[in-house]
């Protein structure tokens, strides 16, 4: 039997029209998909109907399937001679592990090719009508994560010199802890920054926060943060009055 393949696909971050085509042909094609919570689910529609579909992220009463689970399903399904898809949400080299997933899948002597896909911090924040860049008010981004892993033992972000040296800053992974973020972009930024927090962007369930640094202190002691969310600080949140938007 021929060996399988294994494809980590970027399914964008929830609005099923913002897959790739490149995505949706191999979802069509695949014959196990092993999807993340936040993929754009819709898109499993048009699996075949044989396909096995292998849910990978957290449910009530479930535990996360581990990484190292994850992996190893990976492996023996490729060895199976099936086609692999896993999908993820955003783009797999964000944030997204499928770097992990692919380096193990290559290290066990399979084929792995990645279909990148719309960060959510690109799609989120455009359904958001906040562009990251703008030729008056922001000329450099960056991107952080807002939780690290604890066992690195050491702060690879530096929040508040990324803060200080970049226009526009976006959080992922920062909901749940926001207020400390705030205190601590407060230190070197004004208060009243402005700042916005876009949940399940692109989703029907999209919401947006709009205030400033010092009410996004507010929002998190008040406990409006739910992930999955960006936090956006910067001067061109304040476009998103005049600019498309998702939400009202
Ligand atoms: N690979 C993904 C990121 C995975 S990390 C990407 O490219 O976007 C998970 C974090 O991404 C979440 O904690 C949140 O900060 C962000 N995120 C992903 N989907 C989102 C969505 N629909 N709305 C808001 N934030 C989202």
């Amino acid at each position: 039997m021929r060996t399988g393949k294994v494809i980590i696909v970027g399914g964008g971050p929830g609005d099923p029209m913002l897959i790739t085509i490149k995505g949706l042909e191999y979802i069509k094609k695949a014959d196990v998909i092993i999807y993340d919570r936040l993929a754009p689910l819709e898109v499993l529609k048009y699996a075949k109907e044989k396909a096995e579909l292998i849910y990978a992220g957290k449910e009530r009463g479930r535990h996360y399937m581990k990484q190292d689970e994850i992996n190893r399903i990976l492996v023996a399904k490729a060895r199976e001679g099936k086609l692999v898809v896993r999908l993820k949400g955003g783009d797999p080299y964000t944030f997204g592990r499928g770097e992990e997933e692919c380096l193990y899948v290559v290290e066990h002597g399979i084929e792995c090719e990645v279909v990148p896909g719309i960060p959510s911090y690109v799609a989120g924040l455009a359904y958001a009508g906040i562009p990251l860049t703008h030729r008056g008010l922001a000329s450099s981004f960056a991107v952080v994560t807002g939780q690290e892993d604890p066992k690195k033992g050491f702060q690879a972000v530096k929040l508040e010199d990324t803060a200080r040296s970049v226009d526009t800053l976006v959080i992922l992974m920062g909901a749940k802890r926001a207020a400390e973020i705030a205190k601590k972009l407060l230190n070197v930024l004004p208060p009243e920054t402005p700042v916005a927090v876009v949940m399940n962007a692109t989703t029907l369930h999209q919401k947006t926060l709009i205030g400033t640094l010092k009410d996004l202190l507010d929002f998190a002691n008040k406990n409006l943060i739910k992930p999955p969310a960006l936090i956006v600080i910067g001067k061109t949140v304040l476009l998103r009055n005049k600019l498309w938007k998702k939400d009202a």
